[in-house]
């Protein structure tokens, strides 16, 4: 059995390309605009990141449980977060993710970004995740079991950071980490009450931009 045939790649019915098409065009219709990003979310199987359970409803404009008391983001937000970090005048090269969870946001990054690196502290996300990456042939993720407060030193500065989950303030190791001209995208704060934030670095020091209302998975501290 080829790659496509095990994760059933392609998807039918509710899995299929018109139900992908049908949630492209709700995201148009909730302001998302571009189109690289448009035609690679029409593209992403996201189905194949949900336990087979609920792979039919993979295409819902919801969040969606994987296991661990977390969840896939919904494709709004998936999308609006991409769609800041391609606001840039130069494309991002090396971007740091913070939540890897099931890595559908990993793999949309990894289709737009020359690298990604995404760190996750439940160790027991990775190997299906690394699994999914394989099926669609991305080569360019590192991911590391890893507290996100932390960052990642090692291959720091990053073009972009991408948070997908909420702590109360912005971790100040990210905003050391971001490089100058870089993005960082991260919704801030607690229970009902999270801002998803773009901060932007330039020359004279951070800037920090509220945007919409939103709700994640807060961030945790320790490795699990
Ligand atoms: N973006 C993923 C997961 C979103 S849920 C997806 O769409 O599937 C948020 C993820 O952040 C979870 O997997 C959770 O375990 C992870 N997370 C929470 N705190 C973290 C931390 N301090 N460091 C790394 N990952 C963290």
């Amino acid at each position: 059995m080829n790659a496509s045939e095990k994760w059933n790649l392609q998807g039918i019915g509710m899995t299929s390309q018109r139900t992908r098409n049908r949630m492209v065009d709700r995201l148009k219709e909730q302001g998302i605009e571009n189109e690289e990003l448009l035609t690679l979310m029409a593209r992403m199987p996201r189905h194949i990141f949900l336990d087979e359970a609920l792979s039919h409803r993979a295409y819902e404009d919801i969040s969606l449980p994987i296991g661990y008391q977390q969840t896939l983001s919904q494709p709004w937000v998936v999308a609006r977060m991409t769609e800041l970090l391609l606001t840039l005048p130069e494309r991002p090269k090396k971007v740091l993710e913070i939540g890897t969870g099931s890595g559908y946001q990993t793999a949309i990054l990894a289709s737009l970004f020359d690298q990604v690196i995404s760190l996750e502290r439940i160790a027991g996300f990775q190997p299906k995740a690394k699994e999914r990456f394989q099926a669609l042939t991305l080569n360019n993720i590192q991911l590391h079991h890893a507290d996100g407060y932390q960052g990642w030193d090692e291959k720091a500065p990053y073009d972009a950071i991408v948070v997908t989950a909420a702590p109360e303030s912005v971790p100040p190791q990210l905003l050391e980490q971001l490089a100058e001209g870089g993005i960082m995208v991260v919704p801030v704060g607690s229970g009902e009450e999270q801002w998803l934030t773009r901060v932007c670095r330039s020359e004279s020091g951070h800037q920090s931009e509220v945007l919409e209302s939103v709700h994640f998975v807060p961030l945790q501290p320790g490795l699990v």
